[in-house]
């Protein structure tokens, strides 16, 4: 059978490697961290950094295909592996989300609505910005960030120079602050042959700038549920996407606005594990492999929460709930903000 070599061994490696196993495909896993989540339950773990070009070379000849749990790859592990072997998603979409700026263009480009945004360098920058956009607002580092961090809000004008100082040099983003009522994401998965299979969005809570809870069904009218999968159809097509995306979308009494992708799968879309006969692991797995895919229907209303630092610490309070389905990491340190699992609670018809 083949193997996927997965870059990255965290918690979305180790469910990719779970839901390989199942469909009979073995994985080998590439991270620096010989503790990596995934680790534990592929065929292989090679350790070692992203910027080893010889462990890169070695590795993906043990593999048929590569895929990722994340988008920061080095551009010059990329071009090792690319010269190699197929990698899913393509350069292109790490490419476009790897940088905020980047992604914003190529969503405005496609025609979707983002934040008003400007890069900046400088405080010449900010000050057109200012000009332009106004407050709020919030100014993001272009690259790296996640769960809310390299961010800060500008309220007013005169918080701005504090901001830039506060990115330490780092290009960033200028985002006009976009007044949502909630936040949703839908999982979208694309095919080799370029069949598209979207699931249900899902609604999204954040805690300190960390995902919290995600719910099936969001709130959203029809015509808002069809806007959200087929904005995330057309992304998926123009990018010629194999795999699964997260798209996270802001909705406003105007429309559904983009706020980010991820070209991989996401936190919210850990509820497909219990709402979907094929979850967005699998679906990911098919897609990469060249498989059918499976469809994305919903058997089931689902409330997903994270566990964050202690909370893993109530499992044995959570394993005697009913309808509940834990997932724990296998992290041996629960620290402050670490993801370190998440439940699952299927939501019965009275
Ligand atoms: P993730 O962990 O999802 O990758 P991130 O660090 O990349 O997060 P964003 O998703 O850009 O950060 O922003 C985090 C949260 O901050 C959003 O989910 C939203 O609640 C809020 N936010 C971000 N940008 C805006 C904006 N332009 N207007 C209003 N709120 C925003
Ligand atoms: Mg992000
Ligand atoms: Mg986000």
């Amino acid at each position: 059978g083949s193997t996927i070599g997965i870059l990255g061994g965290g918690q979305l490696g180790r469910m990719l490697a779970l839901a390989a196993a199942r469909l009979g495909l073995r994985t080998a896993i590439f991270d620096p961290d010989p503790n990596a989540p995934a680790g534990q339950v592929s065929d292989s773990l090679t350790t070692a950094a992203y910027t080893d070009s010889n462990a890169l070379k070695s590795w993906v000849e043990t593999v048929d295909v590569v895929t990722y749990e994340f988008e920061n790859i080095p551009t010059e592990a990329l071009d090792i592996l690319e010269s190699a072997k197929p990698i899913h998603p393509n350069r292109k979409a790490l490419a476009v989300s790897q940088d905020r700026l980047t992604e914003k263009a190529f969503l405005s480009d496609l025609g979707l609505k983002t934040a008003p945004f400007a890069a900046i360098d400088d405080m010449d920058d900010m000050t057109e910005a200012l000009d332009e956009i106004g407050a709020p607002a919030i100014l993001k580092t272009r690259r790296f960030g996640y769960d809310g961090k390299g961010q800060a809000r500008i309220m007013a004008p005169e918080d701005a120079e504090q901001a830039l100082a506060d990115m330490n040099g780092a290009p960033a983003i200028y985002e006009g602050f976009v007044n949502f009522t909630h936040e949703v994401s839908v999982i979208a998965a694309r095919g080799t042959t370029g069949e598209v299979a979207c699931f249900d969005p899902g609604e999204n809570v954040h805690v300190n700038g960390i995902l919290h809870t995600t719910t099936v069904p969001a709130n959203l009218t029809g015509k808002q549920r069809t806007d959200a999968v087929l904005l995330a159809g057309q992304i998926l097509n123009r990018l010629g996407y194999v795999g699964v995306m997260g798209v996270e979308l802001f909705v406003t009494p105007q429309g559904l606005v983009v706020n980010e992708i991820a070209p991989r799968v996401h936190n919210s879309g850990h509820w497909t594990q219990a709402g979907c006969a094929v979850d967005q692991f699998e679906q990911h797995i098919r897609a990469v492999a060249g498989w059918p895919l499976g469809d994305g229907a919903r058997h089931a209303d689902v409330v997903m929460t994270n566990l964050i630092g202690d909370d893993a610490h109530t499992w044995p309070e959570l394993a005697k709930e009913a309808d509940t389905q834990i997932h724990l990491y296998g992290k041996a340190e629960a620290r402050e903000g670490r993801k370190m699992g998440h439940v699952n609670r299927v939501i019965r018809a009275k």
